[in-house]
């Protein structure tokens, strides 16, 4: 029997040597298709792909493994931190304001009426002095008043040494507007001013050196008190001249070189 013996075994170890033959050598999976995309993903994160991304341009933007960051606006420029002038709504005011730097709009008309033939009377005898003037500012409206005393306000204490660049439109507009109204750095506007009340004008006036009325010399300051007038700050505000409600006597004997219905008619063209 070892014949058969020998012959199992061999069998044994044939079937044997097949089943390691199967464990070792198993049937070969075929790998899931790639979806269509997944070789190009691997073709743009090939280094020499990459490499080349700069010299080409990808239709249709960022390669595929690229996350899209959309660019981002530049940070809009943070605004202006003070606020602009307050509008004007009173519609006196913007007449004014209109006329504002060419002296097309002073308001002659509110003066109270003894104040505007105070100034007639100065004209009057400014011309017949051989001079001349010329009118800056009479009555403001008190929301006029308010417009000056803001743009004052606003150029001093807030614009007038800002560099900030997104003020720069802004500090232009109020040193426009200081500079069109005449302000002096060293006068602030008050809130109730004699313009506001009606009894002041601003005036530039020009008088010859060793001027004359008839015989007898006069300055700027003797003319005014002539028409009831007064210069209240000769330094500060030299073309402020203020009505004061005492005329002094013409001399007569001016008075009887200088015919009076010239004067009157002059003088009544800015009573109220
Ligand atoms: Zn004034």
């Amino acid at each position: 029997m070892p014949d058969r013996r020998f012959v199992r075994t061999l069998t044994l170890a044939f079937l044997a040597a097949c089943l390691c033959y199967a464990d070792t050598n198993p049937v070969v999976q075929q790998p899931a298709p790639e979806p269509p995309d997944a070789w190009q993903d691997a073709f743009w994160t090939l280094p020499i792909v990459r490499f080349f991304f700069p010299v080409f341009d990808f239709t249709g933007g960022v390669p595929p493994t690229e996350t899209a960051v959309p660019a981002e606006p530049p940070p809009p420029l943070p605004g202006c931190s003070v606020a602009p002038l307050d509008p004007i709504e009173d519609p006196e005011a913007l007449q004014l304001e209109a006329g504002a730097g060419d002296g097309a709009a002073v308001d002659v008309s509110g003066m109270v009426p003894a104040a505007a033939r105070a100034l007639g009377r100065f004209q009057s005898t400014v011309a017949a002095a051989g001079g001349t003037i010329v009118l800056k500012s009479a009555y403001r409206p008190a929301a006029y008043q308010r417009h000056l005393q803001d743009v004052w306000y606003k150029w001093m204490f807030e614009l007038r040494d800002d560099q900030d660049p997104a003020c720069q439109d802004l500090r232009a507009q109020v040193q426009d507007e200081f500079a069109g109204h005449r302000l002096l750095e060293t006068q602030h506007p008050v809130t109730i001013s004699d313009h506001t009340r009606g009894l002041a004008f601003d005036a530039a006036v020009d008088l010859p050196n060793r001027a004359r009325l008839g015989r007898r010399h006069v300055t700027l300051d003797s003319l005014a008190r002539l028409a009831g007038l007064q210069r209240p700050a000769l330094a500060a505000d030299p073309v402020h001249f203020k009505y004061v409600g005492q005329v002094s006597l013409v001399p007569v004997r001016w008075a009887g070189r200088r015919p009076a219905p010239r004067r009157h008619r002059r003088a009544s063209a800015f009573s109220a």
